[in-house]
């Protein structure tokens, strides 16, 4: 599916900034209809020129390449890749180009067009899917903890060490623990995007991916569940151990953490990317499309290090070369 301008057939597109699908070109706000293609046709034909979308395996939103309209595959947002959730993004490209500048500007041995305007306008707008994990947890934990007392009577030390037995039996609710189920982001930068804010989940709806590049989930919800029950794992013992105090000593007899219930939810987040690429090698960043937290290590400029190295030694020579010649002067 397209959507259309109703004013102009220019293609509308999901704006961040107006938070609701605009025509770029003749500014029409919220005024759209949206054309689906005919069904006899396959996936990677664009519904509006008829051209050849050169779809990858888990693509269901990007720009036809002829006519650079932004064309949503039904068949890759509906039924069971239908997402319950989406946070819209909500950082626009212009927004997102300006937080990169802010923060790499003083980069000074960073190559010379790193943030240059042509650079950093390929940067894409992804939409991320997303496994959303809610567990209902038992917390189980047994110890035995010690309190020490010292007093002194005549001429006599007295110890007095008290044993307790330590038990917590907790039900721990976990609500939305995610994983990004998407082959391309690696994880560990995908962890690193977080937090989210949940309060801006918004029921999907097609309209937000216009304009934007979306995956669907590449592996089901049980193949990537170990990242999430490993975070719940954690955050369950941390929790436990956080109300047990008071005593000097502490040894674990026992501790288990069991799942109760459990809820799986698929849902898409935004991301920008940006792709620097210098000397052959390709350099990604990321910003999460709703916080703008980047990620991302910036390429060093041998050139740039060079130059400042010869300033340095050319200074050192002349402030040698001045001291001989001060010297010569006595
Ligand atoms: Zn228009
Ligand atoms: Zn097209």
């Amino acid at each position: 599916m397209i959507f259309k301008c109703k004013n102009c057939g220019g293609n509308a597109v999901y704006s961040p900034e107006k938070k609701m699908i605009v025509c770029p070109f003749c500014d029409s706000e919220n005024s759209y209809s949206r054309k689906d293609k005919e069904t006899s046709y396959g996936l990677e034909v664009c519904p509006e020129c008829g051209g050849t979308i050169p779809v990858e395996q888990y693509d269901s939103a990007m720009k036809c390449p002829y006519c650079d309209n932004s064309v949503i595959f039904n068949e890759r947002v509906e039924g069971q890749y239908l997402p319950k959730f989406v946070i819209p993004f909500e950082l626009g490209k212009e927004k997102t180009k300006g937080l990169i500048r802010d923060k790499f500007k003083k980069y000074t041995f960073a190559p010379a067009d790193f943030l240059s305007e042509v650079r950093l306008d390929s940067m894409q707008g992804i939409y991320v899917p997303f496994w959303f994990y809610d567990y209902m947890t038992n917390a189980y934990y047994s110890g035995e903890g010690t309190k020490v007392r010292s007093w002194t009577s005549g001429s006599y030390r007295y110890t007095e060490t008290s044993y307790y037995s330590v038990v917590r039996d907790m039900n721990i609710p976990f609500e939305k623990l995610p994983a990004d189920a998407s082959i391309k982001m690696p994880d560990s930068v995908m962890d690193l995007m977080e937090p989210y804010d949940y309060s801006k989940l918004t029921e999907f709806k097609p309209e937000y991916l216009s304009g934007f590049n979306a995956e669907y989930y590449n592996m089901p919800a049980e193949e990537i569940e170990n990242r999430a029950k490993k975070k719940m794992e954690e955050d369950a013992s941390a929790i436990v151990r956080s109300t047990i105090s008071g005593y000097v000593t502490l040894t674990k007899s026992n501790q288990n953490i069991n799942v109760l219930d459990r809820k799986t939810d698929y849902g898409l987040m935004p991301v920008w990317r940006y792709v620097y690429q210098y000397k052959n090698q390709d350099y990604p960043f990321y910003v999460n499309g709703e916080t703008g937290k980047i990620i991302g290590t910036v390429p060093l400029s041998k050139g740039k290090v060079w130059a400042y190295s010869l300033t340095l030694w050319f200074l050192l020579t002349v402030l040698l070369a001045s001291i001989n010649g001060i010297l010569g002067l006595l």
